[in-house]
C-alpha cells in the first residue's frame, strides 16, 4: 500500500505534515514520489492565498477521476477555512483538523482498510454514535466536530513521533494558532486561537533531533514570541524558552543552529535578542514580518505596531546582534494602498536592507476581514510595486554579499547545487553558499569556506578545511 501527501504553503504544514507521515507509515503505507500508484492521497491545505486553494481543488478533481478505474482513499487537512471545508467535505473521502490526526487509523478503518493502527479498541459504533456526517459516497465519516477540548486534542497530536523529511533540518512545532487578527490572514480562523506547547516536550524534542544528528532545528509557530503568554506565567515566556534550549546547546557540545519563525513585531524584546546573543547554537539570524512600511496601512491590516516600533527593534537588532541578518515579509498592493504608502514601504526597506524580504502580492482570502473590502489595486500596479520592492532588495543583498568576499565563513552543507560539480549550503545567517566539490561531502555537514564572489542571492567560496569537511557527517 503506497500514500502521497501535496503539502502545501508554509513550514508549519510540512512540520504537520512529518507528523501525519508518521501515522500513515504506523498503518503499513509506504510513500511514493508517483501519485498515480498511491492508495492513499492527501492534502495538506493552505489558506493563504488563492492560488494554493485552487490547487487543491484541480488535484481533487484528477483523484477523483481516477476512483472510476481504482479503489483509492483521499483525505485534506491543513489550514482550511469553513467554507471550504462545507465544499471538501464533498470532494475528499476524509476532512479532518489537524488535531484530529491521532484519530485518523480511525477513520481510515471505516474504509474497510485493516491496518495495525486500524484494530483498535475503538468500535466503529462508537465512532458512528457521535453523528459522523456521511460523505459523498454515501460512507459514514468522522466528522471535524470537536469530541475532546482543543487544547487536549492538539496535545495529542504534538505527541506524535514525527518522520522527518530531511537529514539535517527539523522542523519542532511550540505553538498553534493565532490571536493576532490581522486582517489579510485567515490562520486564526483556520487553526484557532494561540495554544503553547509544555516547554519540556519542546526541550525533549529538541534533544532528539540534536542526538540523532540534525543540525538545523527551526522553533515554530505563528507568533512564536508570544510563546506561553496564553498560560499566564505557568509557562516559561520565549526568552526563557531560547535560554532553555541555549543551556543544553552549552552542555551537548554538539554543533548546530536553531532558528526560530515567525515572530511578531509586537511581541518583540530586547530579551529576546539578548538570549540569541548569549548563546552559540541560537542562529543570529532573526525572520521580523513588517508586511508594510506606513502606519495607516499597518493599522489597516491590524499589526497592532507602529513603523517606529519596528525600525526601533531593527535598532535593537543591530546594538545587541551585530552582524545578525535579517529577513522579512511585504505584502504589496494591499486594499487601498496609496502611491505615497508604498514609497514609504519602500523607505523602510531602504533604511533596514534587509538580507532577504519574501515580497507577496496581496490577494484577498474569503474568511479574512479584508476580504469585505475592495481589492482595489489594479494588478499591474501590484507587479510595478513588486518589482520595484525587489530591485529595492536586491541593491541591499548584492551590497551585503560583496561585503562577505574574502571572508571564511562555516557553512552547513544542504545538497547538489544546480551548477554541475558543485554543491549549495547556508552560512548561520542563512545566505546561499555554493562551492565547487568533487569529493562526495554529505548534505547535513559543516565546512569552513572562503568566499570568493559575489551575487544578488548566493556568494560563492572555496573549502579552505578540507580536514573537518571531509570528516564531519550527519
Ligand atoms: S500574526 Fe497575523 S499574519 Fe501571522 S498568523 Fe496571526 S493573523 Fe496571520
Amino acid at each position: 500500500m503506497k500514500y502521497f501527501i501535496l503539502t502545501l504553503g508554509c513550514q508549519m504544514n510540512k512540520s504537520d505534515s512529518e507528523r501525519v507521515r508518521t501515522v500513515i507509515e504506523g498503518m503499513g503505507y509506504g510513500w511514493t514520489d508517483n501519485e498515480e500508484e498511491a492508495d492513499l492521497l492527501g492534502i495538506l491545505a493552505c489558506s493563504v492565498r488563492q492560488k494554493s486553494i485552487d490547487k487543491v481543488y484541480s488535484r481533487i478533481a484528477r483523484w477523483n477521476k481516477r476512483k472510476n478505474s481504482s479503489s483509492l482513499i483521499t483525505f485534506v487537512s491543513g489550514c482550511v477555512l469553513p467554507a471550504d471545508r462545507e465544499k471538501f467535505l464533498k470532494l475528499f473521502d476524509l476532512v479532518f483538523a489537524m488535531s484530529e490526526l491521532p484519530e485518523f487509523p480511525d477513520m481510515i478503518r471505516q474504509y474497510g482498510v485493516v491496518s495495525k493502527f486500524a484494530v483498535s479498541n475503538r468500535t466503529q459504533s462508537q465512532l458512528a454514535s457521535k453523528g459522523e456526517p456521511v460523505n459523498y459516497q454515501g460512507t459514514p465519516m468522522t466528522s471535524l466536530k470537536l469530541v475532546m477540548p482543543p487544547v487536549e486534542r492538539i496535545r495529542d497530536f504534538w505527541s506524535l513521533q514525527p518522520s522527518y523529511i530531511s537529514e539535517y533540518e527539523a522542523f519542532i512545532p511550540i505553538q498553534n494558532g493565532c490571536d493576532k487578527f490581522c486582517t489579510f490572514c485567515a490562520v486564526p480562523y483556520t487553526r484557532g486561537r494561540e495554544i503553547s506547547r509544555p516547554s519540556e516536550e519542546i526541550l525533549a524534542e529538541l534533544k532528539q533531533v540534536v542526538e540523532k544528528g540534525y543540525k538545523v532545528i527551526t522553533l515554530l509557530g505563528q507568533n512564536v514570541n508570544s510563546y506561553g503568554l496564553d498560560k499566564h506565567g505557568a509557562e516559561l515566556n520565549f526568552p526563557a524558552l531560547l535560554q532553555s534550549v541555549g543551556e543544553y546547546g552549552k552542555l551537548s557540545r554538539r554543533e548546530f543552529w536553531v532558528y526560530f519563525t515567525s515572530p511578531h513585531p509586537r511581541d518583540m524584546s530586547d530579551e529576546v535578542l539578548e538570549a540569541v546573543a548569549a548563546y552559540e547554537c541560537l542562529a543570529k539570524q532573526i525572520h521580523l514580518p513588517a508586511q508594510s512600511g506606513d502606519d495607516k496601512v499597518l493599522i489597516r491590516m491590524n499589526r497592532k505596531h507602529s513603523v517606529a516600533d519596528y525600525s526601533h527593534i531593527i535598532s535593537s537588532i543591530r546594538r545587541l546582534l551585530p552582524g545578525a541578518t535579517v529577513f522579512t515579509d511585504i505584502i504589496v498592493g494591499f486594499t487601498g494602498d496609496s502611491e505615497q504608502q508604498f514609497e514609504n514601504t519602500r523607505k523602510l526597506m531602504e533604511a533596514v536592507k534587509f538580507n532577504m524580504a519574501y515580497i507577496a502580492i496581496y490577494s484577498p482570502r474569503p474568511g479574512a476581514a479584508s476580504s469585505r473590502w475592495d481589492d482595489d489595486i489594479p494588478i499591474q500596479v501590484k507587479k510595478e510595486r513588486l518589482h520595484i520592492l525587489t530591485e529595492e532588495l536586491t541593491r541591499h543583498t548584492i551590497e551585503y554579499n560583496r561585503s562577505l568576499i574574502g571572508k571564511k565563513l562555516k557553512v552547513l552543507v544542504t545538497g547538489k547545487d544546480r551548477k554541475p560539480g558543485y554543491l549549495s549550503g547556508i552560512t548561520e545567517g542563512r545566505i546561499v553558499v555554493r562551492f565547487a566539490s568533487t569529493a562526495p561531502v554529505m548534505p547535513g555537514t559543516f565546512v569552513w569556506l572562503g568566499i570568493t564572489s559575489a551575487a544578488p542571492y548566493s556568494v560563492e567560496g572555496e573549502v579552505v578545511n578540507k580536514e573537518v569537511s571531509l570528516q564531519t557527517t550527519v
